[in-house]
């Protein structure tokens, strides 16, 4: 979701800034701005829409050596200049990523003590309720420790105090904030790879703890001083470079082969295994509630053990029943998701074993489950997933695989030959990654609906391939069970609606090959992706897939759902890697 940035050291700040800014608009928002010191007098400078409409407005060889920028992602008042960050009130400026639960209540009591408010924002809030502690104690590290229990909601905040101009504050609680350092230069960030280019060392703020920052650091927590450990980030600029490729999505895309090699390779040595567990609740939203549902069907057939599926947002609103050995596994490639987030820890509250797949190191959520499988994507900053959807479903399906070796239900034999195939799937997907998806992109993008069908397992990789469509191509579809069809959907085939339908489920192929003559003798432009031989009257065009074994099928189906979506959103002109309202990690509920 938004992003924090921030600077204090020898060099100018606003070049820093504005590449900080650049790296971090993959997560999605619709303004920006800047708070620098020059002089000893704060500037702010903000603008709605992309980064470049701020960079005009800025002289980066201005002689600033602190700042702070933000880029925001609206949630209380609409995108324009006076709601974008920097929020100045009184003598504090600063950035906030989250959301406010209180605001309204805290405005109240601000204006009765006489504070204005021009935006419609709950972080204007922040900014006046630290002005008016700070006033009363003149300490900053006290102000933000009782700051922190006044404000309910999440928040991450970058602050600058007019009475230390060579300091920036931060304080957060659950968005994520991270510090960086070179030498004695330091950063603040929403992730590591926003200054990457700077350095790979970094702190992780923790929830509650303050961090000062000047040409050295100082953290606190409950008011007392703190050490804290540093860290190195493992990969390095190139893996948040577009490395030649027009767009990040499409780098991601062909990084597949290796990341399902990768993953394989990984969960070969993976210690946890579901064995003991009679049920499983898996979590999660978007893409990952997708990974969930081909995990479900995996774990179900394979390992023998009963499998629901929760969307995260739904989950921790409805009543929570206490089954006897249960795990909840939670999945998030940010590892930051509100919602997921959420779940996770009413799963903890209520005594559940928890297992976090996640892709980001020391998230959130890898820090709070009792047990963390980290997916072996890499980073990821295409908005829309690809690589890191891949790698959740192969971990999910290696679980599956491992727990059916433990408890016997397949042998040594089998599993080895499994193992051996994905190997052979990492190749298979080189080649789907070069087949000419232009036909088919170029029939698909004029139109106005467009309809996925799959049963079953087939079903679940529909619902994927759909998102991914709608995600970043803004072309309305929608994935259906192919059996529902006739129970609604069929009245809105049309002379000429593309109905991408998936079949790579051996099991029940001759089912959807009837449903898929139904959607044709309505006029339905019936596009297959499969791995078997089906008669000719059942398709306008087929793309066939390599029929290698059930856990690997999935992955290969979802290589051309990936590609059409990219091919449909380019021939489109939609901006791909940043679609308009998304945001890659969502931090608020
Ligand atoms: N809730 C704040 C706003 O609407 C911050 C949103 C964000 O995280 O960008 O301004």
């Amino acid at each position: 979701m938004c992003g924090i940035v921030g600077y204090v050291g020898k060099r100018k700040a606003l070049p820093i800034l504005l590449n900080s800014l650049k790296a971090l608009e993959y997560r999605g928002y619709d303004s920006s701005g800047i708070a620098y010191i020059k002089d000893n007098k704060i500037n702010i400078i903000k603008k709605e829409g992309k980064i470049k409409n701020l960079e005009k407005f800025l002289n980066v060889d201005e002689d600033t050596f602190i700042g702070i920028g933000h880029t925001r992602w609206a949630t209380h008042g609409v995108p324009n200049e006076t709601n974008a960050h920097p929020h100045r009130v009184g003598k504090i400026t600063l950035v906030h990523n989250g959301i406010i639960e209180n605001y309204e209540e805290l405005r109240s009591k601000l204006k009765k003590d006489g504070y204005k408010f021009v935006s419609e924002t709950d972080t204007e809030v922040v900014s006046a309720q630290v002005d008016s502690i700070y006033k009363k104690n003149n300490d900053m590290i006290k102000t933000l420790d009782e700051v922190k229990d006044i404000l309910e909601g999440t928040y991450a905040l970058g602050i600058i105090c007019d009475d230390d101009p060579n300091n920036i504050y931060a304080i957060r609680k659950d968005s994520p904030l991270i510090i960086g350092k070179k030498d004695d230069e330091y950063f603040i960030a929403s992730d590591v790879p926003a200054i990457l280019t700077y350095t790979k060392d970094y702190y992780l703020l923790e929830k509650d703890e303050v961090a000062v920052l000047n040409n050295k650091v100082t953290f606190y927590l409950n008011n007392k001083e703190i050490e804290k450990e540093l860290k190195s980030f493992e990969g390095d600029a190139s893996s948040v470079s577009k490395c030649g490729y027009e767009h990040f999505m499409m780098k991601e895309m062909m990084e597949e082969p290796d990341v399902l090699h990768k993953t394989v390779e990984k969960m070969k040595q993976e210690k946890f295994s579901l064995k003991k567990y009679k049920s499983i609740d898996i979590i999660a939203c978007g893409s990952a509630y997708h990974t969930g549902l081909v995990g479900k069907y995996l774990i179900e057939n394979y390992a023998d053990i009963k499998v629901d599926v929760h969307i995260a947002s739904e989950y921790r609103y409805s009543k929570l029943f206490k089954k006897d050995k249960n795990l909840v596994i939670v999945i998030s490639q940010s590892g930051e998701t509100a919602d997921t987030l959420a779940a996770l820890k009413l799963a903890k509250d209520n005594n559940m074993d928890t297992l976090g797949i996640v892709n980001v190191k020391e998230s959130s959520i890898a820090r709070n489950a009792d047990f963390v499988i980290y997916t072996e994507a890499g980073p990821e900053i295409a908005v829309a997933t690809t690589k890191a959807y891949l790698s959740q479903v192969t971990t999910l399906s290696m679980l599956a695989l491992k727990t059916a070796l433990d408890k016997k239900l397949i042998t040594k034999n089998k599993y080895d030959e499994v193992i051996k195939e994905f190997n052979v799937g990492a190749l298979k997907i080189e080649k789907l990654l070069h087949y000419d998806y232009s036909k088919i992109a170029n029939y698909i993008k004029d139109k106005n609906d467009l309809f996925y069908l799959g049963r079953g397992l087939d079903y679940a990789l529909a619902m994927e391939g759909s998102l991914k469509l709608k995600e970043i191509s803004y072309l309305h579809s929608e994935a259906y069970a192919s059996g529902e069809l006739k129970h609604g959907t069929i009245s809105l085939i049309e002379e000429g609606t593309p109905v991408i339908s998936v079949m790579v489920d051996n099991n029940i192929i001759s089912k959807s090959i009837s449903n898929n003559k139904e959607v044709k003798s309505r006029g339905g432009y019936v596009i297959c992706i499969t791995n078997s031989e089906i008669p000719k009257d059942s398709y306008d065009e087929v793309i066939t897939v390599p029929n290698i074994n059930d856990f690997v099928n999935p992955i290969l189906a979802l290589i051309p759902m990936q590609m059409i979506s990219y091919y449909v959103a380019k021939a489109r002109g939609c901006d791909i890697d940043k679609p308009k309202n998304l945001a890659k990690s969502v931090t608020v509920e």
